[in-house]
């Protein structure tokens, strides 16, 4: 297979805790990739790992063969490495367009604009001059993902991004999600939802305390054997 991003026997720390053990995946063009686990399982620190906002302590990070393990996060945002972060991290003060403005700074070139993720995001469109901290968790969460759109990425990391969100909220943002993933985006997308996780992914990698557990095609896995790799049963 042709990778985009391969991960090699990757090993994270943080301090003295092996939060990721040895993980080795590879993901290719394309593809959406579901990295599910329960908590502390070390899927955000994975993440984290690929887009360089975390160092790993061993193995290696290659996106499209080359070996990116040592790159900052934002050299790796010029490759084409986009991460959607836990919890949103937007700038509060700014409004919707700003916030999704400030990506542009170390962005790829490529052909997103902000009317072009109002276009995927709809809900956004009315929203544009609003401070990000009054609008609601759903809609903070599509300007996160706006942001992420904007650097032009080959490669889109999204972590949890359903987390503290109302049930519709929910769907809003996976229906907006399913427009990029029709157009052929490459996605490895931390869910805690199972069923949402395979509803959209292609494959799925199950962590146990850091290490992978599963990797398989998700058509050949029932959410039973997601369910007892996920608790680690034998
Ligand atoms: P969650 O669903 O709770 O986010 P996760 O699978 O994403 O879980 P991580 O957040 O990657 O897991 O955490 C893996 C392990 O690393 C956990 O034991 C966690 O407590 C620890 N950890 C994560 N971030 C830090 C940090 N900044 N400092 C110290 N330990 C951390």
């Amino acid at each position: 297979m042709n990778a985009l991003l391969s991960v090699e026997e990757l090993d994270v720390h943080h301090g003295l805790l092996h939060a990721v053990r040895s993980v080795s995946l590879a993901v290719a063009e394309g593809e959406r990739l579901a990295l599910v686990g329960a908590n502390g399982a070390g899927k955000t620190t994975l993440l984290r790992s690929v887009a360089g906002a975390k160092q790993a302590t061993h193995g290696n990070v290659r996106l499209d063969g080359e070996v990116i393990t040592a790159l900052p996060a934002h050299r790796r945002v010029r490759l084409g490495i986009a991460l959607v972060p836990e919890g949103r991290k937007l700038f509060p003060d700014l409004t919707v367009e700003e916030n999704l403005l400030v990506a542009t700074r170390h962005r790829r070139a490529g052909p997103w604009t902000v009317d072009g993720v109002l276009d995927v995001f709809p809900m956004l469109r009315k929203l544009r001059s609003r401070r990000a901290s009054t609008l609601s968790g759903g809609e903070q969460q599509a300007t996160a993902i706006g942001r992420a759109l904007m650097t032009n990425p080959r490669l889109l990391l999204l972590d949890e991004v359903s987390l503290g969100l109302a049930p519709l909220a929910v769907d809003a943002v996976y229906e907006c999600l399913a427009t990029l993933l029709a157009e052929g985006a490459t996605v490895v997308l931390v869910e805690q939802d199972l069923t949402r996780a395979l509803q959209v992914a292609d494959r799925v990698v199950c962590l146990l305390e850091g290490r992978v557990v599963l990797d398989a095609p998700a058509a050949d896995v029932s959410r039973e054997q997601v369910t007892e790799a996920y608790f680690g049963l034998p």
